[in-house]
C-alpha cells in the first residue's frame, strides 16, 4: 500500500487447516478494514460473533458479553467473525496478492542471512527442495509458535509458569446452539479440570476444545477420544449441548489434536533489519480470542514502523522502540486481564488455583499465583504500580468479579459494569481506537502518543507521525 516491495514465504500450500478460529472486532473492522480485505470476508458467510457468552465464575449461570456496548464500536459494527482458518488465511492471502505481493507458498525459510550489525535477508527451501536466498531491508518473522528463526533478534523465550496448560480439541457436527441473538457467541465453560471453549463455525459446524492443567498430559496423549469424552461427560452444559451432536472424524477437521497452549513472551522482539509479531513473539493464553488480534495488531504496527523508516521520516531505534513499547503494552493488558479471570473462579480444588500446587509455596493461592503469573510480561501495569503486585491483583480481580456479578444480577440488559470495570476497559481501548480510526479517519481527532515522548499513527493509519 505504500509502494515498498513485499515477498512472502508461505511454508504450506494453502488452504490449509489452523486453530484460531474466534476473532475480535478489531480485527475484521479495523486492520482487515483499513487492508482492504473487510468487504470479502464480509460475503464469505461466517458466523457473526455478538461477543461471550461465559459459564464461568462463582455464578452457575452463564453470563454473557457484548461487543456492542464497547466505547469507539458503534452498533453496526460491534461484532467479528467466527472462522474457519482454512478459508480466512486463504483470503488475507489471496488479498496480499492482489495488493502485489510476491506470494510464495511451499517456501520454507531455513535460516536469516545477517552481518555484525544487521539482518540483511533470509534463506529458503522449496517444495522441490531448491534453496534459495533473499536480501532485503526488513525480515518480518510471521512464522508462528514454531518459528525457525525467532531466537535470531538476540532472545529468550520466557514461559509462564502459571499458564502452562494443554488444549484437546476437535470438531462436532449438529450441535446445539445459544438462544438468538447469541447463537454466534464464543461459549466457554470452566469446570473442575480446566475450561472449554464451543464455536459455532456454521450453523452445523462446532469447534470444541477441552484447556486443561499439564499434569494431564498423560491422559490425554494415552487415547485422546476417550480423554475427551470424559472431559465433556465432566462438564454439564457442554455435555448438554453435544447431546445429538456427532464428532467429525473425515478431512480437515476429523483429527483429534493437542496443542500446548503454553504463554510466553520474548525477552527482545526486534533488531536491526527484523522484527517479531504473532505467535513468532508472544502468545496469551486463548480464553480471550485475543492470538489473532495480537497478531494482526502487532503486524499493523510493524508495518508503520516499516514504512516510516523505509520512507525515511522515523529514525530506526524511535521507529521500533514505539512498535515494542505498544505490542508489550496490548500483549501485558490480555496477560493481566486472564489472571483476573482466572482469578474469579472460586473452587480451590479447581485448576485455577493449582498454582499453590506448582510451586509448592506456602504462600496464599493469591500469592503463588501473583508468583507465577508477574514476571512474563514485562509490560504489566501490575509490576510498575507502587501497590504490591499481590495488592493490585486483589483489587483487580475483585472489580471485575463484582461487576460480573452486577452483569448476572441485571439479567445482562445492561453491560455498563463490565465496561466500568477498569481491566476490560482497558483489553478494548486499543482495538476500539484502530477500529475508530479506521472508520473515522481524521474525524476521529487528534491522536496523543501513549507513552511520553512517543508516536502517533499518521492519518491514513500506515506509518508513524512525531505528534504537533
Ligand atoms: C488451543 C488454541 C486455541 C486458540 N484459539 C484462538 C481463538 O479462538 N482466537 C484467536 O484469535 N486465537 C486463538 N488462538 C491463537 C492463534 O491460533 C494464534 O495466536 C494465531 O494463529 C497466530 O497467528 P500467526 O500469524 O502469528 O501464526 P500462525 O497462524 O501460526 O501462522 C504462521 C504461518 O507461518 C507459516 N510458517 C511456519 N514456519 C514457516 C517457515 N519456516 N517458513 C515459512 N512459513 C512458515 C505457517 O505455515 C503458517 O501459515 C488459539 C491458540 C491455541 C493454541
Amino acid at each position: 500500500m505504500q509502494g515498498n516491495r513485499v515477498i512472502l514465504l508461505e511454508k504450506e500450500k494453502f488452504p490449509r487447516w489452523q486453530i484460531g478460529e474466534s476473532l475480535l472486532p478489531s480485527t475484521v473492522h479495523g486492520v482487515c478494514r483499513l487492508t482492504g480485505v473487510a468487504d470479502e470476508l464480509a460475503k464469505a458467510g461466517f458466523t457473526k460473533k455478538r461477543g461471550g457468552t461465559q459459564r464461568w465464575g462463582a455464578n452457575p449461570e452463564p453470563w454473557t458479553f457484548a461487543f456492542s456496548v464497547v466505547a469507539g464500536i458503534t452498533t453496526k459494527k460491534s461484532y467479528a467473525y467466527q472462522v474457519e482458518r482454512s478459508k480466512f488465511d486463504q483470503i488475507l492471502l489471496d488479498h496480499a496478492r492482489r495488493m502485489g505481493v510476491d506470494v510464495r507458498e511451499q517456501h520454507a525459510v531455513t535460516d536469516t542471512i545477517s552481518n555484525e550489525d544487521r539482518i540483511l535477508g533470509v534463506s529458503y527451501k522449496d517444495a522441490a527442495g531448491n534453496s534459495g536466498k533473499i536480501s532485503a531491508k526488513y525480515v518480518v518473522d510471521a512464522s508462528g509458535n514454531k518459528s525457525r528463526i525467532y531466537h535470531k533478534v538476540g532472545t529468550t523465550r520466557q514461559y509462564s509458569e502459571f499458564f502452562r496448560s494443554l488444549a484437546l480439541f476437535g470438531y462436532f457436527e449438529g450441535g446445539k446452539r445459544l438462544p438468538p441473538p447469541n447463537s454466534g457467541n464464543v461459549l466457554s465453560c470452566a469446570f473442575d479440570s480446566g475450561w472449554f471453549w464451543y464455536i459455532p463455525l456454521s450453523p452445523t459446524l462446532t469447534s470444541v476444545g477441552a484447556v486443561v492443567r499439564r499434569e494431564m498430559a498423560s491422559r490425554i496423549q494415552g487415547d485422546p477420544e476417550e480423554a475427551l469424552m470424559a472431559l465433556i461427560a465432566e462438564c454439564p452444559m457442554i455435555s448438554d449441548y453435544l447431546r445429538d451432536a456427532k464428532r467429525v472424524t473425515e478431512g480437515q477437521y476429523g483429527e483429534l489434536r493437542v496443542r500446548k497452549d503454553y504463554s510466553y513472551t520474548n525477552t527482545k522482539i526486534w533488531r536491526p533489519g527484523m522484527v517479531l509479531i504473532g505467535d513468532a513473539a508472544c502468545f496469551v493464553d486463548p480464553i480471550f480470542s485475543s492470538g489473532v488480534h495480537l497478531a494482526t495488531y502487532s503486524a499493523l504496527l510493524a508495518a508503520r514502523s516499516i514504512n516510516s523508516v523505509l520512507a525515511r521520516t522515523i529514525d530506526e531505534n524511535t521507529a521500533f522502540r514505539e512498535f515494542e513499547q505498544r505490542y508489550r503494552r496490548e500483549f501485558g493488558v490480555y496477560y493481566e486481564f486472564l489472571a483476573a479471570f482466572y482469578d474469579l473462579n472460586v473452587n480451590e480444588d479447581s485448576y485455577f488455583w493449582s498454582a499453590k500446587k506448582v510451586t509448592r509455596s506456602t504462600n496464599s493461592e493469591l500469592e503463588s499465583f501473583v508468583e507465577l503469573v508477574g514476571g512474563v510480561s514485562s509490560g504489566e501495569t501490575a509490576l510498575a504500580t507502587d501497590d504490591s503486585p499481590v495488592g493490585y491483583y486483589k483489587r483487580r480481580s475483585k472489580e471485575f468479579a463484582s461487576a460480573v456479578d452486577e452483569l448476572v444480577a441485571n439479567n445482562e440488559q445492561s453491560m455498563v459494569p463490565i465496561i466500568r470495570s477498569p481491566i476490560v476497559k482497558s483489553a478494548m481501548r486499543e482495538g476500539a481506537k484502530e477500529q475508530a480510526r479506521v472508520l473515522l479517519g481524521e474525524d476521529a481527532g487528534p491522536e496523543t502518543p501513549i507513552l511520553e515522548g512517543g508516536l502517533v499513527p499518521s492519518a491514513d493509519g500506515l506509518t508513524w507521525s512525531v505528534p504537533a
